[in-house]
């Protein structure tokens, strides 16, 4: 754990001891599948929970702006749309790339 670690996906070298990547690599010497597989679940829940509020909000803020007050910041309300669904996409690619 002395040596910078290069990550194998996106080869980009971490001071000793990183326990993640920039990319979301987890090198393996601190964190093994099971800590992978936690964050992956932690990234799939809160992706799904942000959906639900994010897209609830979304609704109500515009229903409120672009309906009731007619205003055309209502369509700022739009960016409410992308965390949890990005959150998600992000969740489910470290499904599919498990660290090897
Ligand atoms: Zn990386």
């Amino acid at each position: 754990m002395s040596q910078p670690m290069e990550c194998p996906r996106c080869e980009v070298i971490s001071p000793p001891g990183t326990a993640v990547c920039d990319c979301g690599y987890v090198f393996s010497a601190a964190g093994d599948a099971t800590e992978y597989a936690k964050q992956t679940t932690r990234m799939l829940v809160s992706g799904v929970v942000f959906t639900v509020l994010g897209w609830g909000a979304f609704a109500l803020l515009y229903f409120v702006l672009f309906d009731v007050i007619k205003t055309p910041v209502a369509r700022l309300s739009f960016g409410l749309l992308i965390p949890g669904p990005a959150l998600l996409l992000n969740g489910l690619r470290r499904l599919i790339r498990k660290p090897s």
